[in-house]
This record gives structure tokens, sequence and C-alpha cells, in this order.
């Protein structure tokens, strides 16, 4: 058994001064009634913590961390940057280079505006498609997380699904009701909606592959369907890639799925491990952004040296080969998973996107937020435990897939399948 002292103590005194003894929900553990780990240190694809407890670590900071932790060239750029001052509020050279790397590599952005997380980037982006349009209601869809803002707080998923709360209060009714939702993947449902409020929609914001109800890629023709009913009903279709950025492939999932919204949100890996986000799309509809255009939308420490600086260099050391790579590493996890479901009789669906991971105790297909809340709770919780307990540092939810880094290696795989393995052993006992 692995020894959890200084995490239970570190907890007990951090718990009367934080909401929850954390500053974002889902770190609390709850869902697993668990005491949450302290973490001290990571390399590469391993993390330890406080007690020395070494994980293979696939919650990699919930997406940043592409390259593994504390890669060594990003350490040295955000050292030499610190050195020299850590904000000036002016511009700085880095924010063009990484702006360069953001508008080269995601097909859809040729103006980019840099924040400070991915909920100021969705809540940006909305502002921009409303006063771009002229129009209010927003269409998202059920089980989709985009950040915490007012107008996104609404059916959504991550730790709202994994806590089970209703959609927050101090959300107000005035705003609320210009947001729609639909299931993710319902093609009918969609084109009901447009049939209805077509003329009123500033914008749909999608996930283009969930990844805060699990992991769920999108069905073929609903992206199809989104770009064509908003180009028609003079909507904007907005891409939220904070956690699909870089990870479901080089060219994130637009790339892939050879979709080109008119505005993207983006945020995680492109901070490579700092706080940032980032919104951008069609020069044209960008040029609406102050200074440049009326829509205000503004930040003290947006651009910052040290997260420009480490999102550059995250991003400089991803190579078009790396999609094949985690590509092979999810397969091999994904096959070693369901040998052993099958071996234990478990009833298990992974799903699968680039670097995303997606396991579900459930035998349904996994399409949308209902198929992901038949998963089976009880054994989720049972299966986290046995995993950390054999080293295995995975997302404390059944509603948060898990991520690959550059740096796990297929014996990080194997060790990860044989610990699935006796998980779902003790599942049976
Ligand atoms: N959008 C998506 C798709 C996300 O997964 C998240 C966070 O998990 C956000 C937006 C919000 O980003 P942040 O937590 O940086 O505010």
């Amino acid at each position: 058994m692995m020894n959890f002292s200084k995490s239970i103590e570190a907890f007990k005194e951090a718990r009367p001064l934080m909401p929850g003894g954390v500053n974002s929900p889902v770190r609390a553990f709850r869902s697993v009634d668990m005491n949450p780990i302290f973490m001290e240190k990571g390399k590469g694809s391993r993390v330890t913590d406080i007690d020395g407890n070494d994980y293979i670590d696939y919650v990699l900071s919930w997406g940043p961390l592409i390259l593994g932790h504390a890669n060594d060239k990003v350490v040295s750029i955000i050292k030499e940057t610190a050195e020299k001052g850590t904000s000036f509020g002016t511009p700085h050279k880095y924010e063009t280079e990484l702006a360069k790397l953001v508008i080269d590599r995601v097909p859809s952005v040729e103006v980019v505006r840099m924040v400070n997380s991915g909920t100021e980037a969705t809540m940006s982006a909305l502002r921009l498609a409303r006063g771009y349009t002229g129009r209010d209601l927003i269409l998202k869809f059920e089980g989709s997380y985009h950040g915490h803002g007012d107008s996104l707080l609404i059916k959504a998923g991550s730790g709202v699904a994994t806590l089970g709360l209703p959609d927050s209060p101090g959300v107000p009714v005035g705003v609320a009701k210009n947001t729609l939702t639909a299931p993710y993947n319902g093609i009918d449902e969609v084109k009901t909606i447009f049939e209805k409020f077509g003329d009123q929609i500033a914008g749909v914001i999608v996930e283009p592959v969930a990844g805060n109800m699990g992991v769920v890629p999108p069905l073929p023709g609903f992206l199809e369907t989104l770009r064509e009913l908003t180009e028609t009903h003079g909507a904007l279709l907005i891409f939220d890639e904070v956690m699909t950025g870089f990870r479901v492939a080089y060219h994130c999932a637009q790339g892939y799925y050879n979709i080109t919204p008119d505005l993207t949100c983006l945020g995680k890996v492109i901070g490579g491990g700092l706080p940032v986000g980032a919104y951008g799309g069609k020069r044209e509809i960008m040029e609406n952004i102050a200074p440049d255009g009326p829509i205000y939308q503004a930040g003290t420490l947006s651009g910052n040296p040290l997260a420009m600086a480490a999102g550059y260099m995250t991003l400089s050391q991803l190579k078009p080969e790396d999609d094949l790579s985690f590509r092979k590493k999810a397969d091999r996890l994904a096959e070693g998973y369901n040998e052993a479901a099958r071996k234990y009789e478990i009833p298990l669906t992974v799903n699968q996107a680039g670097s995303m991971i997606g396991i579900f105790f459930t035998n349904e297909n996994v399409i949308n937020y209902s198929t992901a809340k038949t998963a089976n709770l009880d054994y989720f919780k049972t299966y986290f435990k046995s995993m950390i307990e054999q080293g295995i540092s995975i997302p404390p939810s059944q509603f948060e897939g898990l991520f690959l880094s550059t740096e796990h290696s297929m014996d990080d795989i194997e060790l990860t399948i044989q610990a699935a393995e006796k998980a779902f052993k003790s599942i049976r006992e």
C-alpha cells in the first residue's frame, strides 16, 4: 500500500483556506472519495508526489504538457525569459513568435489574440461572434465544457458533470436564455434548432472532439453539418480547440477532419504549462476586435512573456510525425484495455482521438453525454483507486480523458495495461 500521509496533512492545511481546499473543483477528488494527492515534481511521463510515490502521469496538468513534464528546452526558455523580467505590459517578441506558429499550424487562424485561459478565449470568441453578427443566441452541446463563462456554463461537462451539479446558480436567467443546447452528434436536433432560430444564432461553439464528457469523437457528417448550417444561416462556427488543439493532430482537429471554422479557441498546449488561452480566425472577423475594431477585450497579463516563451518552445518541438507515434501508443493502450476487459467481463468502451483517450465503463457506443452517462461510476471508482495504488495517475473522473505526451514510452503503456488488468480484476473481487 502506498503511503499518502504527507498529502493528507497538506490537504488538512489547505482545506479551510480555499473552497473545497482547491483552486479547481475536480482536484478535490470528491467523485472518487479520496484525499487529493499533492504533487511535488515531474519529468517526462512521470510525476512524484510529496510522499515520494511515483506515477506514470496521464493527467499532464489536464492536457497542456504534450511534451511531458519539465521539458528541458521549455524550462530553459522560461528561466532565460524570467531573468530579464516577468511582464512589461508592452509588446514582447515571443508574442509574435507564438502567433506565427499558431497561424502556421491552425488552418482557420489568420489573426490571433492571446488571453490567459481557455475560459477567456471562449468568452471572448462569443462576444466577437455576437458583435460581428449582431445576434444574441449561441448553440452549444450537452456535456461539452467551454470554461466557466456565464453563457457556456449550461448543460456543461468536466467538473460540472463529475460532481453532478445542476446548471450553476449565479448564471442570470437573462444570459442563460440566449444559450441553446443540443446533444453532441445530434445532427437532426441541430437542423431543427436552425429551422426555428437560424436567423437569430450568432454562433455554434463545439469541441470538434468532445473531451469533457470523456473523449467522444464526432460522427461522420456532424462537423460537416455544423459548417453547412452556420454558413447558410449567417452564423459563425466556433471550434473550441482548447483541449483538442495540437492533441488530436499536428494541425489540430480542424486539420484532421478538414473542416475550417470561422473562429478557433485555444489554450492548454499553447502555453506549455503556463496560464494561456487564445482565439483567432479569419482576418475579416478578427479585425473587429479592439483596437482595430469596436469589440472590446483586453488583459493586463495577456501575452505574458513567460507563457508565450513556454508555448513557443512547446509548439517548436512538436513534429507532424508525432501524430503517428501518438496513434500507435493510443492504439496499443486501447487494445490492452479491451483485452483486459474481455478477460474480466468488464463492460468497456474506449474512444480515441490522437493523444486523447476516453475509457468508459459501459458497453454502449459513447457518442454523446447521455451515452457517456451509462458508464458505471462504481466501477470507475474502484479502477481509479487501484490505478493510483499501482502508480498510474489518471484524471479522478469518468468524464475526463487520458492524455499522452511525446515522452510516454511503449513500456509506460504496457505497465499501464498491466495495472488496468489488475484494476479490472479488483472490480470483480
Ligand atoms: N474549453 C475546453 C474544451 C476545455 O477543455 C477547457 C478546460 O478544460 C476550457 C475551455 C477552459 O479552459 P481553462 O480551464 O483554461 O479556463
